[in-house]
């Protein structure tokens, strides 16, 4: 298969789709982003990329981080995080409150607000710092030592944090927070300001793709883990839209509020999506119909 030419009939269809949408706005570092850019790459399973756009311009990871919170969370032999955090699709908001009330502080799922809090903690509690680990990954998988977190965003959503520190305190009311609350908020804030490039992106997320290998050729998970984790993506990785996700592009993915995503074709390629313009339900519009058209033609899905 050509993906070059792949890469460009994409872009080329689905221009249209190009700065539609609405740019999050509750993290104001994030408004200040021009919505009328898009970017795509591809890494194959042998660790070749290829892209289109403006796929080496980085923009802020924001819950994609939270994929690779819960990898080396795993990766640590950390099965336990499954006591403290479930695995059901939410249908709820990604930073709701109520539901983790009367769910008695567990959270529905990993990839909320509330679930990535209990994530963060739990990796913190195995190394040094969760947001430094998970740049670490970000760094060592991509290739790219200059990653780095966009300290902008992280003030930013820092001085807007209301949300995010009143479900951590509402999960160490209930036992489910070991850190100390502002430590682990400002790790996930941390965390979620990453900036990267849909290249780096798609190259750090190939061991989803490489059944839990490392780009190096080392294990991280195994392959039940890494199974899981694309599990847990497609059920619950588009926020309240994992079902029209899965029926539109038939992969496990991820997004974020900057307009990223990130998809796995297991054993085949991981694709990075970038246009920071969402949908009502807070998935990239362009990033959507991208992915959309890569399944439609490549025929690469998990269904
Ligand atoms: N840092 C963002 C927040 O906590 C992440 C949101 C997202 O990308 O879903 O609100």
């Amino acid at each position: 298969m050509d993906i070059d030419r792949l890469l460009s009939q994409i872009r080329t269809e689905i221009q249209p789709q190009i700065g539609r949408g609405r740019v999050a706005d509750y993290i104001p570092a994030l408004a200040e982003v021009a919505p009328d850019q898009f970017g795509m790459a591809i890494a194959l399973a042998t660790g070749e990329c290829h892209g289109v756009g403006d796929w080496l311009k980085p923009f802020s990871l924001q819950s994609i981080s939270k994929i690779f919170s819960l990898a080396l969370a795993l990766a640590e032999n950390e099965e336990s995080i499954w006591t403290r955090v479930g695995r059901e699709p939410s249908g709820n908001a990604f930073n709701s409150l109520v539901q983790l009330e009367y769910e008695n502080g567990i959270p529905r799922n990993p990839f909320i607000n509330a679930g990535a809090l209990v994530v963060t903690d739990h990796l913190s509690g195995v190394v040094d710092c969760a947001a430094d680990a998970v740049l670490q990954l970000l760094r060592i998988e991509s290739g790219n030592p200059d990653i780095g977190y966009d300290l902008q965003v992280a003030e930013s959503e820092t001085a807007h944090a209301d949300r995010t520190l009143a479900l951590a305190h509402f999960l160490a009311s209930y036992g489910n927070l070991r850190g100390d609350v502002p430590t682990v908020v400002d790790e996930y804030v941390r965390q979620c300001a990453i900036a990267i490039s849909c290249r780096d992106l798609a190259l750090a997320g190939l061991f989803l793709a490489r059944h839990g290998l490392r780009r190096d050729g080392s294990r991280m998970l195994s392959p039940s883990q890494t199974k899981r984790i694309n599990a847990v993506m497609l059920t619950c990785g588009t926020y309240d839209a994992a079902g029209e996700f899965a029926y539109r592009v038939g992969l496990p993915g991820k997004s974020g509020v900057g307009g990223g995503i990130l998809a796995t074709v297991p054993g085949r390629c991981s694709i990075a999506v970038w246009g920071p313009g969402l949908d009502n339900r807070g998935n990239s519009v362009a990033g959507v119909a991208a992915l959309d058209r890569f399944t439609t033609l490549t025929g690469w899905s998990v269904f």
